[in-house]
């Protein structure tokens, strides 16, 4: 049935029978009982709908679903609607509160900084990313010009050119910052920022190691270049001259040979797909056949001792000997004639740890936290005297990042170091 016919027909039945009823009375009981009913009735009614009509406008100043009345007559009909409006409303709403909950939390884990501006760059809103790469605090700076709070020409310049279709690069705060500007909506414009610094780090790192190992292997190939073409511009060299030549040309062969080996090292153990094993590293032998080394170095140049008191670890063997292999052969490089070098393997409460002391030539303070930056040096004539690569101590921070170790180094110019390698005790074979 028609909505209107459902209203009409049971209000003009409610009508028909107070009629009908009136008329009975009047035939009973004469006119004046019959008026008299008809306007009780009719009042009833009137009294009815005024009640409804209230609890409608009290409903409107709150409308919320779970508090409306069943109504009466047509006013059922019409609270069941407005029932229905209103939860279909509601459901909206906490559709679009969630959606909107979603979206901040979005915002404030994006990494990116994000700023919504009008058309005439009134910061409107952004989200946390945006406050700490340009330096705003939103609650203190909304309705303000963007360009008065981010104070930079470059920024400025990009403004008044206008060509947004292009990012700008900014450095602001000390961060490089890769800025851009897309308009949306009629007046509205988004700042996106995505904060370059640590990817322009890892370009400059890059950058500067293939600049030092260019030049590192450029010095030994100018020297062989140069005795190749005395060899072959004088063909009759004295002997003793060309013994000499062959010698530094091995020489310089070894120096380019321990460059690339450290190289191809160091780039093994940073690749990502390359995880590390847990096998059982047996220290003594392998301690043992360190120090042989170390002797064979020193030549007898040096007193060097090993003591083992703790027992076998979890790791990388292979790895685990290059690093304690390079810090006992800096000992023996850096410790002039006569010096001592002690080798230590020990039990501690925080774990194993290696100590590597010497009494040589020691650090100034200033570049111990450097030692590990690769191709870092105190002194490079005397590094690549003793065939250094300057790549040792980069190769050790990296295979202990790998086992969860810490290298601790104290040092003093002219009285020797110590280097110390401390394993987490989960290293331990038996832990
Ligand atoms: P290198 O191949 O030059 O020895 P490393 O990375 O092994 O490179 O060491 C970096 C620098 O740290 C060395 O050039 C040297 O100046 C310093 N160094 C390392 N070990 C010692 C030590 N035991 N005594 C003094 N200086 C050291």
């Amino acid at each position: 049935m028609h909505p209107r016919l459902l209203f009409w027909i049971p209000a003009l039945l409610r009508y028909a029978l107070v009629l009908a009823a009136s008329a009975g009375l009047w035939f009973f009981f004469g006119s004046n009982v019959a008026l008299l009913a008809a306007l009780l009735a009719v009042s009833l009614m009137v009294f009815l709908q005024l009640f409804y009509l209230n609890q409608l406008s009290e409903w409107l100043e709150h409308p919320d679903s779970s508090r409306l009345p069943d109504g009466w007559g047509a006013w059922t009909m019409i609270f069941s609607r407005l029932y229905r409006m209103r939860r279909g409303d509601e459901k909206n709403q906490a559709e679009l509160t969630e959606w909107l909950a979603r979206f901040r939390q979005a915002m404030h884990l994006l990494p990116d900084g994000v700023v919504i501006m009008d058309d005439v760059l009134f910061l409107e809103w952004c989200n946390p990313a945006a406050e700490k790469h340009l330096g705003l605090t939103l609650a203190r700076d909304k309705g303000m010009r963007v360009t008065n709070l981010i104070r930079s020409p470059d920024f400025m310049d990009y403004i008044i050119l206008g060509r947004y279709e292009q990012p700008l690069v900014l450095t602001l705060r000390e961060r490089k910052l890769i800025v851009q500007i897309i308009p949306f909506e009629n007046r509205r414009q988004i700042l996106v920022t995505h904060d370059a610094t640590e990817t322009e780090r890892i370009d400059m790192m890059r950058r500067d190691f293939i600049a030092n190992a260019s030049h590192e292997l450029r010095t030994p190939l100018t020297v062989i270049i140069g005795f190749l073409e005395i060899a072959s511009s004088q063909a009759n060299l004295d002997p003793e001259t060309r013994s000499a030549h062959l010698k530094l040309m091995t020489e310089q062969g070894h120096r380019m040979q321990n460059l690339v080996e450290d190289m191809l090292t160091l780039s093994r153990l940073e690749s990502v797909d390359h995880p590390l094993r847990h096998d059982r590293v047996a220290m003594q032998p392998m301690l043992e056949q360190i120090l042989q080394e170390a002797q064979a170095l020193s030549n007898n140049r040096h007193q060097i001792t090993l003591e083992v008191t703790a027992g076998d670890i979890k790791g990388n063997g292979d790895e685990l000997r290059s690093a304690f292999v390079n810090l006992v052969s800096n000992a023996v490089r850096y410790t002039p004639d006569g010096g001592r070098i002690e080798m230590l393997w020990q039990e501690t409460e925080q774990g194993p740890q290696f100590i590597v002391k010497d009494s040589g030539i020691g650090i100034s303070a200033e570049h111990i936290s450097r030692l590990t930056e690769r191709f870092y040096r105190v002194d490079k004539s005397r590094s690549r005297q003793t065939q250094g690569t300057g790549l040792g101590l980069a190769i050790v921070k990296h295979v202990l990042l790998r086992h969860g170790a810490a290298l601790l180094i104290e040092s003093e110019a002219g009285v020797g170091s110590s280097f110390k390698v401390r394993l987490p005790p989960t290293a331990r074979w038996n832990s």
